[in-house]
């Protein structure tokens, strides 16, 4: 598609002209994403081509269909099963750069069973998660990071379960790289992506991404001192030990939300170099070997 036309896909096809609030969190997300992109491009003197957007479902998935100039590949894949098709895509060419775009909603409920094994196996991938503690393509049901007891569509009188740690769950878990953004900063959240891109091993990059419309929280986030309301977020102290599991355990426990890199393991073998290893150790057998195998 040339740089630019956003029309020929809506032309070809209406049900993908997807369209974000104005003000929505995940405006600063895809800048973000496309500044890394570009970083990336540079650094690298590889084609945009060498790069895999996969999606989940959501308002956050639909980033796929809206990234601005030069395109990726894309795959807008199924609700929480993002991390599975970009395992697939991953392993089939480990020379491609795969990145996950997803939502609290796909990716922490249904799709959470797939974080502990995608970690595990350091699947050599970056997930960019955006985070507005709602469902908001569904219009604003209660989602895993909706406070406890807060009203939604879907919790009239409160919601019954507290919510979910996305961070400390991605650092028990064993993610080898974990980042916190906020959609408000995309030069500094491009940043984070870029590292997260660059590890060779399973990155994850939780942004705050607020909800307009269903689920503001910018002013909270960001602060406002004429309201007297002080900032939510803060970035991560410099000397802050990032190889440290115990330091990154600590950060998580101060009040408010850190910005910045949170934990990196650097020294542990992705699946696709841990494969390639074992395939070259592998005994190599033909066709007509394995079917003779097969022979009583
Ligand atoms: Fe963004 Fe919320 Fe609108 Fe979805 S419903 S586009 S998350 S503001
Ligand atoms: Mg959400």
């Amino acid at each position: 598609k040339p740089e630019g036309d956003r029309g020929s896909m809506s032309k070809k096809n209406p049900e993908y002209d997807f369209k974000w609030c104005p003000g929505c969190g995940d405006f600063g997300v895809r800048r973000a994403i496309e500044f890394a992109m570009i970083d990336r491009l540079e650094e690298t003197g590889l084609p945009m081509e060498n790069n895999v957007v996969v999606a989940g479902i959501g308002c956050s998935g639909n980033l796929v269909h809206l990234l601005e100039g030069a395109q990726p590949y894309g795959f807008h894949g199924i609700h929480g099963r993002s991390l599975p098709i970009a395992m697939g895509v991953k392993m089939a060419s480990p020379g491609l750069n795969v990145l996950v775009v997803a939502g609290d909603g796909d990716f922490l409920s249904i799709g959470g069973e797939h974080i502990a094994p995608q970690a595990a196996r350091n699947l050599n991938i970056c997930a960019v998660v955006m985070d507005n503690g709602v469902y908001g393509l569904t219009k604003g049901q209660s989602s895993p990071t909706t406070k406890l007891g807060e009203i939604t569509s879907s919790t009239p009188y409160g919601k019954m379960e507290a919510e979910a740690d996305p961070l400390e769950l991605y650092l028990t878990m064993g993610v080898s790289f974990i980042a916190a953004g906020f959609s408000g900063q995309p030069r500094q959240l491009a940043k984070l992506i870029n590292q997260g891109m660059n590890h060779q091993g399973f990155s994850m990059v939780h942004v705050q991404s607020p909800c307009t419309t269903y689920n503001d929280t910018f002013e909270m986030l960001k602060g406002n001192p004429k309201k007297g309301i002080d900032p939510l977020i803060w970035d991560v102290p410099e000397d802050h030990d990032r190889s440290d599991k115990g330091a990154a355990y600590s950060l998580l426990q101060e009040r408010g939300l850190p910005v910045g890199v949170i934990y990196e393991d650097g020294a542990r073998p992705s699946l696709d170099a841990r494969l390639e290893e074992m395939q070259g150790r592998a005994r190599k057998r033909t066709t007509e070997e394995i079917l003779a195998s097969y022979e009583f």
